[in-house]
């Protein structure tokens, strides 16, 4: 295991909010070695002192579930460095002599990424060193391949970690459990019995601050590029030799080589984008977005998107997969939701439609549901849908936690390929360029609703 982490934006929200809290969890299960030890490196004049003081009060706030202890240790082992992320001289000063491999947590905005791993490969890490890069990677498919290519400059793919932290939520991973452990699912999990698949992330969060982001990049490009293609790699991959690294991403690529890229006329029929205006979310008043500081209302930047792909393959032709995804909507709502055919024949007679199964694997609380029509209680024969459900255990660790074990552990398989974000980028930018033709006028929905459309 690595025991020196080094984060690239000391001060940072995904820091603050996300990364110590995820220390402060490994140190509690007892995860982290004892001398393990985190570098933070930041533009501002700060004493290690005063540094590990914030730390103990983001942990406080984010973390207070943690035993005190932990927490106290965490910020414990924590130093401060003032220096530049994009010069090598200052890095190399701040990692101190590189007699141990470091992992280096880029936790920057994606506009750094490039310079910091420019810098990086100046600075002279040590063999065994790793690099942790956040998400969007790039911001096309263009700047994908050139960070990829600095990337390799410095690193052996395997030492790069590309981060989506969806892959390390428990019930993400409980897709491949629910398809791989069992024996009923696989043979009707193909384009013969399976009308449509569903991908939903809508969140009632909505900008919270983050418009110098979030406004250049829009739901697209945040979520369903990186998150979202990544659950429709799960629910539609092969199976794979193990969960090992190379089996595991491997199955994974060929899924998003097979979607195919949208025409620009299937981006006016399969696409929906909208923005949200002011509303009510759980009786506090949120401002429209356009109003928001730091947006450009003329960028258009959408909150909301819908689009159906397809996975062009022998198990998958035909079958829609709808990604849909928004802020500020009027519920919290993340799963995924496979669609199976209708029976070809009721033999209950037609008095109504047959009601189709559907899997649901939902996400917060976390959940497994399988609808099926059984006979209703009336007399005869009559048929009525019942849910068979199941709440699954909740992690152990949070997804960050989960994530940062990984990659101070050395293993890539929750990291994206680098060939995985370029085809992600691939299958997104038709969807781009359309959109900036004005194919797709932005439509808007009140925040707090169910979105531009019903669910
Ligand atoms: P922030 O905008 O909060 O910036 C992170 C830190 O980077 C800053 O606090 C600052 O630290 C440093 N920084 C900012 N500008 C520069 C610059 N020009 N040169 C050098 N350093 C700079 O970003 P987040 O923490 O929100 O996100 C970090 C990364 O994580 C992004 O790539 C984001 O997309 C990703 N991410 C964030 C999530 C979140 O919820 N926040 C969730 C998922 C992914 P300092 O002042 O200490 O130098």
């Amino acid at each position: 295991m690595n025991r020196h982490l080094a984060i690239f934006g000391a001060s940072g929200d995904l820091t603050t909010r996300y990364l110590f809290p995820a220390l402060a969890h490994l140190h509690e299960q007892q995860r982290l070695p004892d001398d393990f030890r985190v570098t933070a490196l930041g533009r501002g004049e700060m004493s290690p002192e005063e540094y590990r003081g914030s730390v103990g009060e983001w942990l406080a706030g984010y973390a207070g579930d943690v035993s005190e202890e932990s927490r106290s240790r965490v910020a414990a082992l924590t130093g401060y460095r003032q220096a530049s992320v994009t010069d090598s001289g200052e890095l190399g000063e701040a990692l101190g002599p590189p007699e141990e491999p470091v992992t280096v947590y880029l936790a920057l905005p994606p506009a750094v990424f490039a310079p910091a791993i420019e810098a990086l490969s100046g600075a002279g890490l040590p063999e065994g060193s790793r690099v942790v890069v956040e998400k969007p990677f790039g911001e096309s498919l263009e700047s994908a391949r050139e960070l990829n290519r600095l990337l390799r400059g410095s690193f052996a793919e395997n030492e790069v970690f590309r981060v989506d932290h969806f892959l390390a939520l428990q019930t993400v991973q409980n897709v491949l459990g629910t398809r791989f452990a069992n024996r009923v699912f696989e043979p009707v999990w193909n384009h013969q019995h399976v009308e449509r698949v569903e991908v939903v992330w809508d969140e009632t969060l909505a900008l919270e601050g983050r418009a110098e982001y979030y406004d250049s990049a829009g739901a697209l490009k945040d979520m369903v590029q990186s998150h979202l293609l990544q659950l429709l790699c799960l629910v539609g991959m092969e199976p794979p030799l193990s969960l090992g690294e190379r089996d595991f991403r491997n199955r994974k690529a060929e899924v998003l080589r097979a979607v195919r890229r949208l025409s620009p006329e299937e981006v006016e029929r399969q696409t929906v984008r909208a923005r949200y205006t002011s509303g009510t979310i759980g009786g506090e008043e949120v401002p429209a977005y356009a109003g928001e500081e730091g947006v450009d209302p003329d960028r258009e930047t959408e909150t909301f998107v819908r689009v159906t792909l397809h996975v062009e393959n022998w198990r998958w032709a035909g079958v829609p997969f709808v990604l849909r995804t928004g802020k500020a909507l009027g519920e919290d709502r993340g799963e995924i939701a496979v669609h199976f055919r209708p029976v070809p024949h009721l033999s209950f007679g037609q008095s109504r439609d047959p009601q189709p199964n559907v899997l649901r694997l939902q996400l917060g609380p976390d959940r497994l549901t399988l609808s099926v029509s059984v006979n209703g209680p009336g007399e005869g024969f009559a048929p009525e849908e019942v849910d068979l459900g199941s709440e699954l255990a909740p992690q152990e660790l949070p997804a960050y936690g989960r994530l940062l074990l990984a990659v101070l552990e050395g293993d890539p398989t929750l990291s994206i390929r680098g060939d995985e974000a370029e085809e992600s980028w691939r299958i997104v930018e038709p969807i781009l360029e359309a959109w900036g033709e004005g194919r797709v006028p932005l439509r808007e929905y009140p925040a707090g609703s169910e979105g531009p459309e019903p669910r």
